[in-house]
């Protein structure tokens, strides 16, 4: 075994990782990157094809970006927000609110804020802090603001963004630690209870038309919490696509709807773009695409380009102007982080941004976006295929016993995770979500190694499950 491999082994304790089955093998330990490669300690290449763990946008090793974190290096690395302002986090601030506005005209709230922290959870848990307080003080100190997010939801593993979640593997064991928040149905059109609206193959014709029943859904409990005289104080979704809950898209028009019934009953719009966000959809920001306007945009992950930890969220200057004062009233907003505003991690997504708005990456993307869709269609032919979802650059592939059925896996048969495992001998590194295969590859991904993913993951599911 490789001395780093052993001492991993020793020593870490490995996120979301049944530390057992870790232990009874040795781990990849990655030593360098290149574009959409990533290397090992013993030189073996892999593609990075979930972008490791959704972060990466341009590629491993970017010249743009490594430059601009050398050049900041050379002035400082960090320095504390708390009392001080810096160069790149406030130009960064700006550029943010600049590509944050869509193009729509202001019915809606514009983003005019940026609070920086470090990671998506705490970006949700800034939000999340934000909206409470702004409930209070707007709707009265002896209020108690309720939150509703979507059926599946998974905002991040901080305490606040764990109770904003509904993945009972990851979220019952912690139950007594949380606060109560309100799930609703969420879309997902492969298993939808009511009609079944978008039939893949030959059984086409045993569907109905949709007629929105889960939109419905979300207006029946907007009305029933109105009712108990408590409006929601804020409604939390990713828009377009569910990640975590198994890469779930939306149906077109759903987002608009049910944020419009959300505003209607002055609910605050919380938009996770954690994963959707920077071009990931093929929008710069996911909400864009249905013209929503969110009070709050959290992002993090591509922020920097899948270099550094940072994160962003911004809102509204109503809400902003909500927790100004005088020293004395203690209306300041009591949150920050130590390196909040890091002045590296601001540098890197200057360069970031930069790369990400050039006609260069969008050309990328739309042709990646293309690719990966005629490739993935190819997976139609495997029994244990049941569902493709690609929205933009992001793929999900259901896996299920068979097409017809559409049966599960029961998850302790580790279907995902084995298919993953047989797909990194074959050069090519992703993880699961349950029974979803995620294919979630950097934009400077080349029309081969897209195939080669592809063709990975089809000689997988023959091997695991064939
Ligand atoms: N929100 C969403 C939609 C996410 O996908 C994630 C992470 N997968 C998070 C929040 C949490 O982000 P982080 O892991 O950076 O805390």
């Amino acid at each position: 075994m490789h001395p780093l491999a052993k001492l991993d082994r020793k020593f870490v304790w490995h996120p979301f990782t049944q530390m057992r089955d870790w232990l009874r093998r040795e781990p990849v330990v990655i030593a360098s990157g290149k574009g959409a490669v990533l290397r090992d300690v013993r030189g073996r290449e892999y593609l990075d094809a979930n972008s490791s763990i959704w972060t990466n946008l341009h590629g491993h090793n970017h010249p743009k970006i490594n430059a601009a974190i050398s050049r900041q290096l050379k002035k400082i690395a960090h320095s504390s927000a708390l009392g001080f302002a810096n160069e790149p986090a406030s130009l960064l601030a700006e550029k943010l609110v600049l590509a944050a506005g869509s193009k729509s005209k202001a019915q809606n709230p514009k983003l005019a804020k940026v609070f920086f922290s470090d990671d998506g959870s705490t970006a949700l848990e800034v939000a999340l802090k934000l909206a409470y307080e702004f409930s209070r003080r707007t709707r009265g100190k002896k209020n108690h603001p309720k939150f509703l997010s979507l059926d599946g939801a998974y905002h991040g593993d901080t305490v606040g963004a764990v109770s904003l979640g509904h993945i009972d593997l990851f979220h019952k064991s912690f139950s007594g630690l949380l606060f109560k928040t309100d799930k609703v149905m969420s879309p997902y059109c492969y298993r939808c209870p009511f009609n079944r609206a978008k039939p893949e193959r030959d059984d086409a014709r045993n569907y109905r038309k949709c007629d929105w029943e889960c939109v419905g859904k979300v207006e029946k409990k907007f009305a029933a919490q109105k009712r108990k005289g408590n409006p929601y104080a804020a409604f939390v979704f990713e828009p377009l696509i569910q990640g975590a809950a198994g890469m779930i898209p939306q149906p077109d028009g759903w987002l608009k709807h049910v944020t419009e019934i959300a505003r209607g009953h002055g609910a605050l719009l919380v938009a996770d773009e954690v994963m959707t966000g920077f071009g990931r959809t093929n929008n710069l920001f996911a909400s864009h695409k249905e013209n929503v306007r969110p009070d709050f945009l959290c992002l993090a992950k591509g922020l920097t380009g899948g270099y550094l930890p940072m994160a962003a969220t911004l809102t509204t200057q109503k809400i902003f102007d909500a927790f100004l004062g005088e020293y004395h009233e203690f209306k300041t907003f009591f949150h920050g982080h130590s390196y909040t505003g890091n002045q590296l991690g601001a540098a890197a997504s200057l360069a970031s941004l930069e790369i990400l708005l050039g006609e260069k990456s969008i050309q990328l993307r739309k042709n990646l976006e293309k690719q990966s869709r005629e490739e993935l269609k190819s997976l139609w032919r495997l029994p244990n295929v049941g569902d493709i979802r690609q929205v933009g650059l992001v793929a999900g592939i259901e896996l299920v016993k068979n097409w017809r059925t559409r049966g599960s896996f029961d998850l302790r048969e580790r279907a995902g995770i084995r298919v993953c495992e047989a797909m990194a001998k074959r050069g090519v590194l992703t993880r699961p979500v349950g029974n979803v295969i995620v294919l979630m590859p950097p934009y400077c991904t080349t029309a081969e190694q897209a195939r080669k993913m592809v063709s990975a993951l089809h000689g997988s599911i023959q091997e695991v499950l064939g």
